[in-house]
């Protein structure tokens, strides 16, 4: 901000020099036609050769060759103040009153390019003055004025005198005001227009928006009255840039900046804070209840969107921060609607939250959260459980890594939450790698030892699916502990390939490429198209727990599964059951032909050295 307007005031003085120079080129040229005239005049008239004339110009002329030194702006005085004496000057000793006037209304109009409309006013205010008091002097019989009109009139000098000088200022001052004014307007608005615009969406940025905001905040502070702030931030959009390009992220955002503008009136205030971030500003509210609002806003951004001939569907995420009710200046106010936005994330995004008190708490928490992540993955507190999982005939099919924390201070968190909040940090990619390695090295361990391990599945984050590197990171971690790729699996829930699609495509590719299994994590609990599945290489597809929960008693549930299981098997995957507890689960499954179950029914998640007797058998007791 402040070196946008330090260059502004720049340019705005090279334009001022720029015009004064020309000014004072232009009374030169003047000066010296009138100089030669007058000396014409007086050799015709026999008159003494005057001395005012030549001083002035020569001062004029020596101001020019010094206006480096002297600066613009002290040229500018010196000319006004020059024509000013010289009008005078020959209103006085000559009292050749066409002469004077026309001298006169060179100063005045100097006086305007250069001081503004007020430094004509004064400047013709000097000139009628002067006029006025010569005119009561000589009234008065203290001066003798030549007042002769006719003589004047009838003198060609005076008429030649009086056009150029009156021809050339008027030029000079119509001519360099206007530029000057233009030059100057439009450098200022655009210079304001970038620095208060975002170039994308023609929308505020950040810094008008704060100015603007706390104007709002007063006025209501005033007036009695609300603001409400709307941080909005597009879900998922990250996918959209990632897999269509950054051209289609743009065309994006410029469309949602327009939807935005619509929904508002034309007071209301809409700016674009980075990214995906929006913010609206309602200003003038006699009642903090703005849910009619957020919903047209979240309607209106989640209709669809044609993208490079495709049609794309989007949902905001809202927090609302209302003034005075939760803060009463603007970094608070956006902070809490940030907080509030976050909140509306963490539900699952597609939704608005008013902020409240408890989720600055909340924020805390999630932030110490972090740093004790952090902290315990370098003091070695994460380690890894392993679940077996069977078929129907008791075989071990196979383990899933789950990741454990033990916090200090006895604080243990389960690892869906913990993983929610490495997500959002991005701490997961080294999380992620860390488990990558830890399941590697016990594979080896285990190999070391004689046991053949069966293939470990290890949950992959949606977030982790965007690595470039990622099938990269698997092969160093398999090389590095020497153990053979079909000994790993990898689970990715059905969100996450449904939320990078393309991307996810790209990734399992690689990942199968390499001769690693993959199967779709948590079915049943997103909206995946059946087509997006069959395009990707999987092995396996794991029926949600919840759907296993109520299989027994829910008719709805047992359908889905049943259908799941058909669906699975002619897409040629094997199903798994997981979160199997009871018989009766266990029963249906087998019933219903599926392939493999998972769940405290068969075996808890513990860790390596529990599990030796298991491996070493290869199966475990089927229920009976
Ligand atoms: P998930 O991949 O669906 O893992 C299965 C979860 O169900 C595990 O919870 C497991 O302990 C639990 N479970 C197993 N059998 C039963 C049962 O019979 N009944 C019930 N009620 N639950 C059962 P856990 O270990 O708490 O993990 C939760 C989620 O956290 C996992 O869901 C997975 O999405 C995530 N997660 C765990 N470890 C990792 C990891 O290393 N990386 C990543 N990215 N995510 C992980
Ligand atoms: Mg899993
Ligand atoms: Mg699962």
């Amino acid at each position: 901000m402040t070196s946008i307007s330090e260059e502004l005031a720049e340019q705005i003085r090279a334009i001022r020099e720029d015009v004064v120079m020309k000014t004072l080129a232009v009374t030169l040229v003047a000066g010296a036609v009138l100089l030669l005239g007058n000396m014409v005049r007086n050799v015709y008239l026999g008159n003494s050769l005057s001395i005012v004339h030549p001083v002035l110009y020569l001062t004029l002329y020596a101001v020019f060759l010094l206006r480096r030194r002297i600066g613009a702006e002290r040229i500018a005085w010196l000319i006004v103040i020059l024509l000013y004496l010289a009008a005078t000057v020959g209103l006085f000793v000559y009292g050749l009153a066409g002469n004077s006037a026309a001298v006169y209304m060179a100063f005045c109009f100097v006086s305007t390019t250069f001081f503004g409309v007020r430094g004509g006013g004064a400047a013709a205010a000097l000139s009628v003055g002067s006029y006025a008091l010569v005119g009561i002097l000589h009234i008065a019989g203290l001066i003798n004025l030549s007042l002769d009109l006719p003589t004047f009139l009838q003198n060609p000098y005076s008429w030649i005198a009086a056009v150029l000088t009156i021809g050339s200022m008027s030029w000079l001052v119509l001519s360099q005001v206007g530029s000057l004014n233009n030059r100057h307007l439009k450098l200022l608005a655009e210079q304001h227009h970038l620095a208060r615009h975002d170039p994308l969406t023609g929308l505020m940025n950040r810094v008008a928006l704060e100015s603007i905001l706390e104007h709002a905040i007063a006025e209501a502070a005033r007036e009695d009255l609300s603001v409400a702030v709307f941080l909005l931030d597009l879900d998922r959009f990250k996918n959209i840039n990632d897999s269509l390009g950054h051209s289609a992220g743009d065309d994006l955002l410029i469309q949602v900046a327009g939807r935005l503008r619509g929904c508002v009136r034309e007071s209301d205030i809409v700016a674009r804070l980075s990214g995906d971030e929006f913010v609206v500003v309602l200003p003038h509210l006699a009642s903090p209840d703005v849910t009619a609002v957020a919903g047209k806003l979240a309607a209106a951004l989640s209709a669809p969107y044609m993208i490079a001939d495709r049609e794309l569907r989007m949902t905001p995420s809202i927090g609302i921060g209302i003034c005075p009710r939760d803060a009463g200046d603007v970094e608070t106010l956006i902070k809490y609607a940030d907080t509030a936005m976050y909140a509306a994330k963490a539900n699952g995004g597609a939704r608005f939250c008013y902020f409240s008190p408890e989720m600055n708490q909340e924020a805390t928490d999630r932030l110490l959260i972090e740093l004790r992540l952090r902290e315990g993955m370098e003091q070695g507190l994460l380690t890894m459980h392993y679940q077996p999982k069977i078929d129907m005939t008791g075989r071990l099919t196979g383990l899933e890594a789950l990741i454990r924390w033990e916090g200090e201070g006895g604080i243990s968190m389960p690892p869906a939450q913990f993983i929610a909040i490495a997500e959002e940090s991005g701490l997961i990619d080294e999380i992620g790698d860390w488990v990558i390695a830890t399941v590697c090295r016990q594979l080896r361990t285990w190999l070391d030892d004689g046991i053949r391990p069966p293939r470990v599945a290890i949950n992959l984050s949606t977030r982790q699916l965007r690595q470039h590197n990622l099938a990269m990171g698997v092969a160093r971690r398999l090389i590095e502990a020497a153990v053979a790729p079909d000994l790993l699996e990898f689970e990715i829930t059905e969100t996450a390939a449904m939320e990078n699609a393309d991307t996810a495509e790209r990734r399992l590719g690689e990942l199968s490429a390499m001769g690693v299994t993959l199967s779709i994590d948590d079915f049943g609990t997103g909206y995946s198209s059946l087509l997006h599945l069959r395009s990707l290489p999987l092995d396996a597809l794991k029926i949600d727990h919840t759907f296993v929960r109520d299989i027994a008693s829910d008719a709805n549930d047992l359908a889905i599964a049943r259908g799941t299981i058909a669906l699975a098997h002619s897409l040629g995957l094997r199903v798994v059951a997981e979160g199997v507890e009871t018989l009766e689960q266990w029963q249906l499954l087998r019933q219903y032909g599926c392939d493999e179950v998972q769940g405290f029914l068969i075996a808890r998640p513990a860790p390596a050295e529990a599990l030796a007797d298991i491996l070493v058998a290869g199966k475990v007791a089927v229920p009976a």
